[in-house]
């Protein structure tokens, strides 16, 4: 399972988390057969998920963040619910690699003509939606320009996934927000200790959550809070029903006609759901 480990330093000024998302990212390759670039660009959008997560309260809160970039790549998709909980795809999850300077081409394969959307469901009348225009298409700089926008909290993130031949070795991040009280010197420090992330991927590779929280923002008078968990949990059996009702009944009942049943297929986890006449008429109630 995977971790979020948070810390408050400088007494409350600022707050840290370090993610590990390994074995999240390692379920998605495995669900969805992801190519090594639509697995960084996908593993990068669930650690930024597990985060937005991780900052929900309530049980039964729920997220959605959306990446449309125009790129190759298509869409990405996460959802989840507090606790950690996510899921997500890509519209296109053979992508071919695309190199740039070296590396994965992530930027090129989201592409950077679109939006970072978000939106939270807290359970109220309205649920929370923000955007905000994608600048890089790396992911992580777009999630820190979301935050920092649309949350209004000043953030730098650092988000990554190193890919072997054997799926994900590691993937994971780290995020900083700044409370408005922290002064312009510890921003100064953060900015620095942010760019020993650039390879975050390799380093987790090494080092544990607690490690790297530790050895970097140790020193900051930190207060470490209890890890969470992050896993890859799709919940869309308890939805089908729903969907079902959404078709409404004259439209299912024509699939049925046509093909003898109605089959939906799970774009997070690919569960295949089949309803056949019984089915429609125990939905819509009739005999
Ligand atoms: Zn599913």
């Amino acid at each position: 399972m995977g971790k979020i480990l948070k810390a408050v330093i400088f007494g409350g000024k600022a707050r840290v988390a370090v993610l590990d998302t390994t074995d999240t990212v390692n379920e998605a390759i495995r669900l969805h057969k992801l190519s090594p670039l639509a697995a960084a660009a996908l593993g990068r959008a669930l650690t930024a998920g597990a985060y937005i997560s991780s900052n929900l309260k309530n049980p039964t809160d729920r997220f959605s963040l959306t990446i449309d970039g125009g790129g190759p790549l298509g869409k990405i998709i996460v959802a989840g619910e507090a606790g950690g909980y996510v899921r997500g795809y890509v519209q296109n999850p053979y992508i071919e690699l695309l190199y740039r300077n070296g590396k994965l081409d992530v930027g090129g394969a989201v592409g950077r003509d679109g939006y970072i959307s978000v939106i939270r469901d807290l359970g109220l009348k309205e649920p929370y939606a923000g955007r905000c225009k994608l600048t890089t298409g790396e992911i992580a700089e777009d999630f820190a320009a979301y935050l920092t926008r649309s949350e209004g909290i000043p953030a730098a993130v650092a988000l990554g996934v190193l890919t072997g031949s054997e799926g994900c070795k590691a993937a994971g991040g780290v995020i900083v927000e700044a409370m408005p009280d922290i002064s312009e010197e510890q921003i100064v420090m953060l900015e620095d200790i942010m760019t020993n992330f650039m390879g975050i991927s390799s380093l987790l590779a090494q080092k544990s959550a607690e490690e790297i929280l530790d050895f970097y923002f140790g020193y900051l008078d930190a207060e470490v809070f209890v890890p969470q968990g992050v896993s890859y949990v799709c919940r869309c059996g308890q939805k089908m029903e729903g969907i079902i009702k959404s078709l409404g009944e004259e439209e299912a009942r024509a699939i049925i006609s046509e093909r003898g049943e109605v089959e939906i297929k799970c774009d997070f986890c690919g569960s295949a759901y089949t309803f056949g006449e019984a089915d429609i008429d125990k939905i819509f109630g009739s005999d």
